[in-house]
């Protein structure tokens, strides 16, 4: 296993990092301030990600684009320090066309759509002129288990008709989103398995019967981009807004998380760094008791905790990227594990490391002047979003456990049980 990244992705990492200095981050203060005056997304984000375009800095993602479609082409393992460097900024993917859930969407699209599905919605996410929301989670079942979903779809003639609530739709209010990719249960489907009870549907916006209910705060913070409750009442749409086969959503939807995972994870990292050096710095500036909080043995150990943490995390990460992008030699429920993995480290990471930065901040922490409530909010989310730990820790295991079942009783010569206790007596 080599993590060294290609030498044309360090080179794009070169000029990202030059682009997030020169262009970005300048515009960093007037991001905030046009979104706290309601002005989302501000007027120059066109700008910026017209000129990442022209740069080559676009669709920095997808490996396995066509001729036609426009992006890097990295693998996994190239594209994470890109994403590292994104994840520093909540907005910055944006301007290189790299957002969630824009990016698991378009390789789902990429893997499923038909070519009339891929001129309408899979081209215009390419070329970032859409955005698009997955909507999978219920307020009303318990959506870390996907069976459950209630939301149904109907064939009606030439038709597919929707009903059902659906909440924490992510990026469903961005004025650019165009297209829900829904996961609903099959209305004549009680008769398979439960895995193959659903199926997804592209639908719209603006389709009668699609209600938009709020956008909901999450932690109190409000993304402009909405976490958001929709509701569907008849919604309906042509029987070619089917994606993929009818009964194969539970399947897709799994496809869709390995590389999105990768790249979470990694944007979890950069935030990581960053909060690590806010906090460094900090600690080097601010006095209590006539010594920096430098010279304090706690805050030491919390610098060399949160830096042995995100190493780790970040070494974990780029394995479970090698092993995406070298399938033929992995076993696919052993990456399904990693990817797992991956979300649970990166989740408990961040809340650990910006919790320990905020701390070192005092209230200022606290507070919307630095990045670190944001980044604690977002680390809060993730041990929830695209499945929560605990579920993810019970995939870990049932790999664990599948492997123990194979080899049961192979482990015995590491015993040293004397020989009269290893047959049971007889009575
Ligand atoms: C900021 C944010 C953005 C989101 N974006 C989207 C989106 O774009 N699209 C979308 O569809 N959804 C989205 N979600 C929803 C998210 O995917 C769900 O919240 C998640 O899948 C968990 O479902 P649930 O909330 O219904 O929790 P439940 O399923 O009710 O689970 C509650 C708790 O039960 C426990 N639990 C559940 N199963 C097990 C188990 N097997 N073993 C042990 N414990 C268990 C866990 O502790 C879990 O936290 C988002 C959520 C957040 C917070």
């Amino acid at each position: 296993m080599d993590f060294e990244h290609s030498p044309r992705a360090q080179a794009l990492l070169r000029q990202l990092d030059q682009f997030l200095q020169t262009y970005v981050l300048p515009h960093n203060a007037a991001w905030h301030q046009a979104v706290q005056d309601g002005h989302y997304p501000p007027p120059f984000l066109d700008d910026l990600k017209t000129l990442a375009r022209e740069e080559g800095l676009w669709n920095l993602f997808l490996p396995g684009l066509r001729e036609d479609e426009p992006g890097t082409r990295l693998a996994n393992l190239d594209y994470a320090p890109l994403a590292e460097a994104m994840g520093k900024l909540s907005w910055a993917a944006e301007v290189f066309n790299c957002s969630a859930p824009d990016t698991g969407n378009m390789e789902l699209l990429h893997r499923f759509a038909t070519p009339a599905q891929r001129a309408q919605w899979l081209l215009p996410l390419l070329h970032g002129t859409i955005r698009s929301a997955f909507a999978m989670s219920e307020p009303d079942v318990a959506s870390s288990d996907p069976t459950n979903l209630q939301t149904t779809v109907r064939r009606e003639g030439n038709e597919l008709v929707l009903n059902g609530r659906k909440w924490f739709i992510t990026g469903v209010a961005h004025p650019a989103c165009r297209v829900l990719i829904v996961m609903a249960r099959n209305a004549d489907g009680e008769d398979e398995d439960p895995h193959h009870q659903h199926s997804m549907v592209l639908l719209p916006m603006g389709t009668p019967g699609l209600e938009v209910v709020r956008n909901i705060p999450v932690v109190h913070h409000h993304a402009p981009e909405g976490h958001c409750e929709i509701l569907l009442r008849g919604a309906r749409v042509p029987a070619d807004h089917l994606l993929g086969e009818w009964g194969h959503g539970f399947a897709m939807a799994q496809a869709r998380l390995g590389p999105g995972r990768v790249h979470h994870c990694m944007r979890t990292i950069g935030q990581c760094e960053l909060a690590l050096a806010l906090a460094t710095e900090r600690a080097l500036e601010r006095r209590s008791f006539g010594h920096h909080l430098a010279d304090y043995a706690n805050v030491q150990e919390w610098i060399a905790l949160s830096r042995i943490e995100i190493d780790q995390a970040r070494l974990l990460v780029l394995r479970c990227a090698w092993l995406l992008d070298h399938p033929e030699q992995v076993e696919p429920a052993a990456v399904r594990a990693q990817v797992a993995a991956i979300k649970v480290v990166a989740a408990n990471l961040q809340t650990r490391v910006v919790d320990r930065a905020m701390q070192v901040f005092g209230a200022m922490g606290l507070s919307p002047d630095t990045p670190l409530a944001q980044f604690w909010t977002w680390g809060r989310a993730l041990h929830l979003l695209d499945g929560p730990d605990e579920v993810h820790l019970r995939s870990v295991a049932r790999h664990e456990f599948a492997l123990a079942r194979e080899r049961l009783g192979s482990l015995s010569a590491y015993f040293t049980t004397p020989e009269q206790m290893r047959t049971p007596p007889r009575l």
